[in-house]
């Protein structure tokens, strides 16, 4: 499987920097963003390294796909957000900051002014980690 050992993803793939693990199969792992959007932000990722979706092999992405669909129902059923914003970033221009393929899982409430770029604000781990729980609990 295509690993980088500088990259953080493949790190937590391979175990090596923990993570708030919500989901994994053989081809990928869903796990907490630490710098949450918004409440229950999460991450699906290829287990294997891909930089970003053109390098990515559809038959990759269609796994990730399926593994995004698992989660966003966990995640819907957690939290009952109004709204799911499915984001995934390519290059610079588009702000991505992790060159490991990744689709983000973001959830929505009406109003939230929630613009594009986010930015990146570090979230209560005590709190992501009692949410990944709960999350976990409803991953079908
Ligand atoms: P991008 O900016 O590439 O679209 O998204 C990368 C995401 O990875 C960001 O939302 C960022 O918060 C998240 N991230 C970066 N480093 C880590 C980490 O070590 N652990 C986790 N769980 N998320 C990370
Ligand atoms: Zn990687």
């Amino acid at each position: 499987m295509a690993s980088d050992p500088n990259c953080i993803f493949c790190k937590i793939v391979a175990g090596a920097i923990p993570c708030f693990k919500l989901h994994e199969d053989a081809d990928t792992l869903a796990f907490m963003d630490i710098n949450p959007a918004n409440e229950g932000h999460c991450l699906v990722i290829p287990k294997s390294h891909h930089p970003n979706l053109l390098e990515t092999p559809p038959d990759v992405l269609g796994r990730v796909m399926a593994s995004v669909h698992k989660v966003a129902a966990a995640v819907q059923k957690t939290l009952s957000p109004d709204g799911i914003n499915l984001v995934q970033a390519n290059g610079k221009g588009a702000e991505q900051s992790v060159f490991h393929f990744h689709m983000h899982i973001i959830t929505r409430r009406v109003g939230d002014e929630l613009k594009m770029n986010w930015g990146h604000k570090p979230g209560d781990m005590k709190a992501i980690g009692a949410l990944a729980e709960r999350i976990r609990g409803n991953v079908g």
